[in-house]
């Protein structure tokens, strides 16, 4: 079957492969229906980041799917014809006490896998398997959009553990910052609107979807870094200096999430005796924030149902055919996300 492969670590790698189909007993076998593309593939592709399984050269890629089951190993809650989405990380088979309690996400000893990006194949093949409890069903209302699916886990994990730090103090927080308006900003700005938030979008395009889709949430859309204090700040650039603009917009007893990745390699000067005063002296927190387990997966699918299916739409400015993959790993202007679509099941 097709599937599309690189070799981790070796830039220009990335082809449409051949390979043979995984033996698929008492897994859920599954019809690849689209896979979004990510920033994280990106970084695979220029070779900065992955790992093959042990033993092989080459890994196939994709981390945010969504597909169709064609069987389903009895007693396994899903049927033929459910739509799916396949979890990405999943715990060592000698889990840390974390992985072990189902929270993958929060791996100590690193020893996880991640489908797609480090020692497990991905979802970039005509057919996967996957074992049913790393399943997600999504309704067919979601339509293409379902695939939005994995990077909404994403921002599900990151307002839960807002909401977790927040309760600390009676306050709650009023006005949320996100900075940068691609897929994983427009999500956080999204969930931070369903919970009734002031939010405000930093991104540095006048043009193109993006300020458009920020204000059908009813968020305000700034091109300068708005000069206004904020309780919550969700970071998706991973842009050194967006990240100190954003920690030292933070109110007194701001949170402030970091989620970007590999963003720009330049360097930000950070007076760390200023943040250790500031953070001290107002009781602010900075903290990380990666991928997600599966009640982040759930609270993201309740997300994507209660969001409008033409705003989600909207983000998926480019969908190109397997037949064209290579189209699908181009940044072209006004994209915001790119999915291929394996089978067109939206015709
Ligand atoms: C994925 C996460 C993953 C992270 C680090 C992100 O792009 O969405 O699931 O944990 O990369 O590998």
């Amino acid at each position: 079957m097709r599937a599309i492969t690189l070799h981790p670590g070796r830039a220009g790698s990335l082809r449409l492969d051949d390979i043979a189909e995984a033996p698929a007993e008492g897994l859920l076998k599954v019809q690849a229906l689209a896979v979004g593309v990510c920033g994280t593939d990106r970084e695979l592709i220029d070779g900065d980041y992955g790992e093959a399984p042990p033993g092989r050269a080459r890994l196939v890629l994709g981390h945010e799917s969504l597909g169709r089951v064609l069987e389903a190993p009895p007693g396994s809650g899903f049927a033929e014809g459910d739509r799916v989405v396949g979890i990405v990380r999943h715990p060592d088979p000698v889990p840390c006490a974390s992985c072990a309690l189902g929270e993958w996400d929060m791996c100590r000893n690193g020893l996880y896998t991640e489908r797609g990006i480090k020692q497990a194949d991905g979802f970039c093949a005509e057919r996967w398997t996957t074992p049913a409890g790393f399943a997600v069903k999504v309704g067919p209302a979601l339509g293409l959009a379902a695939v939005l699916l994995e990077p909404a886990s994403i921002l599900a994990k990151a307002w839960d553990h807002i909401e977790s730090i927040a309760a600390r103090a009676a306050g709650r927080p009023r006005r949320a910052l996100v900075t940068g308006a691609g897929p994983v900003g427009l999500l956080a700005a999204l969930m931070g609107v369903q919970r009734g938030l002031e939010v405000h979008v930093f991104d540095r395009n006048h043009e193109g979807p993006k300020p458009r889709l920020v204000a059908a949430l009813g968020a305000a859309h700034h091109t300068a870094f708005p000069r206004i204090e904020f309780d919550v700040a969700v970071e998706c650039t991973g842009a050194p200096q967006v990240i100190a603009q954003a920690v030292a917009a933070s109110a007194p007893g701001g949170i402030v999430c970091l989620t970007g990745l590999g963003g720009s390699k330049r360097d930000a000067a950070f007076d760390i005796a200023a943040l250790n005063q500031a953070m001290v002296l107002e009781n602010r927190v900075v903290f990380g924030s990666v991928n997600a387990n599966l009640r982040h997966y759930q609270a993201a699918a309740e997300a994507l149902a209660a969001a409008e299916r033409a705003w989600l739409e909207g983000l998926l400015t480019r969908k190109v055919p397997l037949e064209r993959w290579r189209e699908a790993y181009e940044k072209r202007p006004g994209d915001v996300k790119t999915v291929l679509v394996f089978e067109d099941a939206w015709r």
